[in-house]
């Protein structure tokens, strides 16, 4: 991997301390990657503004986060996915874009009307992705209907948007906002960025006629659980309120390697949200004028959001069911012994107020 260091260190963004016990658990990791293959690419069916589409994700290999070189975010495990040296050239680029239409065409017969890219950092980022393979990635994908770019709010200017949406895409950009609360955003994710550069970022991808997808996350450390719906349930309201901001994608956070949760988790300090924590924020926020989807990943595992270990699938069903429909009687048909423990720890359970580093 890219190792963090004081040359990409990000000055100015505060959180020293929390960006200092990072560098040191992800320079624990020394794997690395092929330039030429992508992170990980898969097929889906995904919900947008005009409807099911089946879906192309692709994961870009590209130099990493210049946030998680940094220190970065505290649940964040990505950057253990970049390769050597922190960036990788166009035409290697290229090679992961083909080796996804190859992926593509060996398991569909169809073409994905949806495109979505992520890169474990900012797609649109030139520092990752050159403008050059940008644009030529926009018109690889021009017959297709619709893209999603991952980006922080930093790198989203009219101008980038605009070569997507240009060639006749309906452009959405990803944010990972995580939270709409400036507090837990800073310190229990260790994200640097306000709400209100969120808002700023939603406008200018507006202004050039894309939409905005919101990424949140269920659960950072430090929060207990009903401090966590709670900061959900603000975060969805205040999500659709932004013009632009059409979807939220609200994923409770999983124990990834070589991460700050990873140590609390060792450490007694760290539980994965509850499922019935998920359906009970899509539930009551299904009200709201926005999507909201959710994707549990790891679902079942200690290590990802669990229930009891009984009805873990049956939950997992009704929210994927949800995803995709939208009707939150989906969760009336789901029960377990397991939710009066739940209801136990949301009324019981007290955050980890021990210090925030060493
Ligand atoms: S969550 Fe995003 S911004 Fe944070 S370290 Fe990971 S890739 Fe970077
Ligand atoms: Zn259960």
């Amino acid at each position: 991997m890219s190792k963090p260091s004081p040359e990409v260190y990000e000055e100015g963004k505060g959180m020293d301390a929390h960006n200092s016990v990072m560098r040191d658990i992800r320079s624990r990791n020394d794997s690395t990657y092929d330039p030429r293959e992508p992170t990980r690419v898969w097929l889906d069916e995904d919900n947008t503004p005009d409807g099911v589409y089946q879906s192309l994700t692709i994961i870009l290999n590209t130099g990493g986060c210049r946030w998680a070189r940094a220190g970065g975010c505290t649940m964040c495990g990505y950057v253990a996915e970049s390769v050597e040296g922190g960036s990788v050239a166009h035409e290697d680029l290229m090679a992961q874009i083909q080796h996804c239409l190859d992926h593509e065409s060996e398991n569909s017969d169809e073409q994905s009307g949806l495109i979505k890219i992520y890169t474990s950092g900012s797609f649109l980022d030139e520092r990752e992705v050159p403008a050059e393979t940008r644009q030529a990635i926009a018109e690889t994908f021009a017959d297709r209907e619709r893209i999603v770019v991952e980006s922080l709010p930093d790198f989203i200017d009219e101008e980038t948007v605009g070569d997507f949406v240009d060639v006749g895409l309906e452009t959405d950009v990803a944010v990972g906002l995580e939270t709409a609360t400036d507090r837990v955003r800073h310190d229990c994710v260790n994200k640097y960025f306000d709400f209100a550069d969120f808002e700023a970022a939603s406008e200018a991808a507006q202004a050039a006629g894309a939409g905005v997808k919101a990424y949140l996350l269920m659960k950072p450390p430090f929060l207990s659980e009903a401090e966590a719906v709670e900061d959900m349930k603000r975060s969805v309201r205040r999500c659709a309120a932004v013009d632009g901001c059409h979807t939220v994608s609200m994923n409770p956070c999983n124990v990834q390697r070589y991460t700050m949760v990873e140590e609390l988790y060792h450490d007694g300090g760290y539980r994965p949200p509850w499922l019935w924590s998920v359906a009970d924020v899509l539930e009551s926020t299904a009200d709201e004028d926005v999507i909201v989807v959710s994707d549990p990943v790891g679902h079942g595992s200690d290590r990802g959001p669990h229930n009891c270990g009984e009805c873990d699938d049956k939950v997992q069903r009704a929210i994927k069911d949800f995803d995709l429909r939208q009707d939150p009687s989906v969760f009336e048909q789901v029960s377990c012994e397991c939710e009066a423990t739940w209801d136990a720890v949301i009324e019981r359970e007290r955050s980890y107020s021990l210090p925030l580093a060493r």
